[in-house]
C-alpha cells in the first residue's frame, strides 16, 4: 500500500509527498522498535523482581544450612588445630581425648552440603546477571560466584587429604557410639577414636598424613567456607535493602 503510494508519488515526482511516505516508513519502523525494547524492559522488570524473590528464599535456606556446617566444620577445625600442635610440640604433651582422637579420623572430610543457588545459575547460564539492575547487589552476585568457585576448586583438595582412620587402624581405633540427641528424640549413632599421643608420634607416615590433612583443612576453612559464607551474607544483606525486606533480630 505504502509502496504503491511512493511509487506514485515518485512518479508525479510529488516530492513533498515522498518525504512524507519515507518518514511514515521511517517513523513506523522507529515506533515499532522503541515499543519493542520497552516491553523487553518491561519483562526484565518482571523477571528481576521474580527472581530476586526467589533468589532471597534460596539464599536464605543456604545460609541457614550453611551456618550450621560452617559452626560444625570450624569446632572441628579447632580441635583439629588443638591436636596437631600437641603432637607436633606446639602446644604441651598430653594425653588425647576422644573428640580429638575423632577429629583426626574426619581431618580429611571436607563438606559443606548444598551451595548452589539455583536462580543465580539460571542468571549466569542465561547471561541475564544484568537484569539486577542495583550495582552493589550486582557485583556482589558476581563475586558470590567467583566465591563459589573457590569453595569448589578447595573442596577438590580433600582428594589429597588421606583417611587416617582407614590407613592406621591400629593406631586410631574407631567405634561406633549412640548419643542422646541434642535435635531428635531418639539416640543419635556417631563415630568416636581413641588414640595415643606417643604411638601417633612414632608412626612417621602418620605424623606426616596429619601434617597434610591440617594444611588442606586450614586452606579449605580459610579460602572456601569463610568467605563464601561472608559473600552468601553480604548478598543477603543488599538483596534485603532491595526487595526493602526486613528479618526479626532474633533470625
Ligand atoms: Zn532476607
Amino acid at each position: 500500500m505504502i509502496l504503491r503510494s511512493l511509487t506514485k508519488h515518485i512518479n508525479d515526482q510529488n516530492w513533498f509527498a515522498v518525504a512524507i511516505d519515507f518518514f511514515i516508513v521511517v517513523g513506523g519502523v522507529f515506533i515499532g522498535l522503541q515499543v519493542s525494547n520497552w516491553s523487553n524492559a518491561q519483562q526484565d522488570r518482571r523477571d528481576e523482581t521474580a527472581i530476586l524473590h526467589a533468589l532471597h528464599t534460596e539464599l536464605t535456606d543456604t545460609e541457614k544450612l550453611a551456618s550450621n556446617i560452617v559452626g560444625k566444620r570450624t569446632l572441628y577445625a579447632n580441635i583439629l588445630a588443638e591436636t596437631t600442635n600437641i603432637l607436633f610440640g606446639l602446644a604441651p604433651m598430653r594425653e588425647l581425648t576422644q573428640v580429638e582422637c575423632t577429629s583426626l579420623v574426619y581431618s580429611n572430610v571436607l563438606y559443606f552440603g548444598r551451595t548452589n543457588l539455583p536462580s543465580l545459575a539460571r542468571l549466569q547460564a542465561t547471561g541475564r546477571l544484568d537484569i539486577v539492575r542495583d550495582a552493589d547487589l550486582n557485583s556482589a552476585l558476581a563475586k558470590l560466584l567467583q566465591r563459589q568457585e573457590a569453595l569448589d576448586s578447595t573442596a577438590i583438595l580433600g582428594a589429597y587429604a588421606h583417611d587416617l582412620g582407614h590407613l592406621y587402624p591400629e593406631i586410631i581405633v574407631i567405634s561406633s557410639t549412640l548419643e542422646h540427641s541434642d535435635t531428635r528424640e531418639d539416640m543419635e549413632r556417631e563415630v568416636a577414636a581413641t588414640c595415643n599421643a606417643k604411638s601417633i608420634q612414632q608412626n612417621k607416615g602418620l605424623m606426616a598424613d596429619i601434617a597434610a590433612n591440617s594444611d588442606v583443612y586450614d586452606a579449605f576453612m580459610r579460602d572456601g567456607l569463610h568467605p563464601w559464607l561472608a559473600q552468601i551474607q553480604d548478598v543477603h544483606r543488599q538483596l534485603d535493602l532491595t526487595l526493602g525486606i526486613k528479618h526479626d533480630v532474633e533470625e
